[in-house]
């Protein structure tokens, strides 16, 4: 019988991964509790599960995971239908969701006491990197269970780090995403005040992105529109990675600090910031939108 992988969860993220693992010539077989989300897979050609008690047979070799949080995560390996008392020893627990520290950890140690190898795979690149399958994935977990990974964390990624032990992955992820957040502020506070000051933006975005305020969302994803093609600024803020995904993030990285003592100042900053702006009814719009409240509305495009 011919090895599979069982992908769990395709929607902005997943999808893309699963289809890359696809077109490698893997075979994939893909569950999502979204109907919505099974058709769109069905659409590229991905073959879908309807019903996750007939995903995982004899023939899965790996399971995939790309889910939203942390509780989505246990209730897939260790809720009532959970998958860890199905796959077998040999099967590889690839985690990819970005969730809390201690829920992979707990995942994994329920794993390795059935004999299960496990990693935490998050990953960092967006939706463009998830289909140009250029992301880069961070993996905690043992030496032994990373190499096994490592073929098909190729097939979906450009870089792929070892951070460490089990739960690293998502700790590194965690304080790469507080950086990216307080980055997008940064980026939009810098150009509401250019354009406050009457100064072309076009302008300072170039000068910006060739001087030493440059960084991610400025040269790769500039939360004001007209500046690069194909981001979600330009596309009325589609997701792209959501306000809410962001916000979670945040109180991931804020609750790690807490946990270890550690100042973050901007960090809890940034949290404040996007939290309000979540409960103002903006969760599912990309988090580049964070740019329409910053600096007083200063914008004169429309959001939706
Ligand atoms: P998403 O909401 O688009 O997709 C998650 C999918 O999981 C949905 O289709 C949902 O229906 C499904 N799901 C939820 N519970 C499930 C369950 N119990 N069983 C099966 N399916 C279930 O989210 P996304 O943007 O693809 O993000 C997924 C993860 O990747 C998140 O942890 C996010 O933080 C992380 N991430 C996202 C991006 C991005 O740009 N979107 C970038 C890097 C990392």
């Amino acid at each position: 019988m011919s090895k599979s992988i069982a992908f769990i969860g395709v929607g902005n993220m997943g999808c893309p991964m699963a289809e890359n693992l696809m077109k490698s010539g893997k075979s994939v077989k893909v569950f999502d509790v979204s109907k919505k989300m099974l058709e769109i897979a069905r659409d590229k050609n991905l073959e879908t599960i309807e019903n996750i008690d007939d995903l995982i047979t004899d023939n899965i070799e790996t399971v995939v995971t790309m889910l939203p949080e942390g509780k989505h995560s246990r209730e897939v390996y260790l809720g009532e239908k959970g998958i860890i008392n199905k796959v077998s020893k040999d099967c590889l627990l690839i985690d990819c969701s970005t969730i809390d520290i201690q829920t992979s950890i707990e995942i994994g140690k329920k794993a390795s006491e059935l004999g299960i190898k496990m990693i935490d795979a998050p990953v960092s690149g967006g939706v463009m990197g998830a289909q140009k399958a250029t992301l880069n994935i961070m993996v905690g977990g043992s030496k032994e269970a990373f190499e096994k990974a490592l073929p098909l964390l190729k097939i979906m990624g450009k870089n792929i780090f070892h951070a460490g032990y089990l739960g690293s992955g998502n700790g590194a992820k965690i304080c790469n995403n507080m950086a990216l957040g307080i980055a997008m502020i940064a980026a939009s506070e810098s150009l509401m005040l250019a354009k406050r000051l009457n100064i072309d933006i076009k302008k300072v975005h170039e000068i910006m992105k060739n001087a030493s305020g440059n960084s991610w969302p400025i040269s790769v994803y500039p939360p004001l529109p007209g500046l690069i093609d194909g981001t979600p600024s330009n596309n009325n803020y589609r997701p792209g990675f959501s306000a809410g995904m962001m916000n979670k993030d945040l109180k991931l990285a804020n609750d790690c600090a807490q946990s270890v003592n550690a100042e973050t100042p901007l960090g809890k900053m940034a949290l404040e910031i996007y939290d309000q702006f979540c409960k103002e009814g903006n969760e599912t719009k990309d988090f580049s939108a964070i740019s329409k409240v910053i600096g007083g509305n200063a914008w004169d495009y429309p959001i939706d």
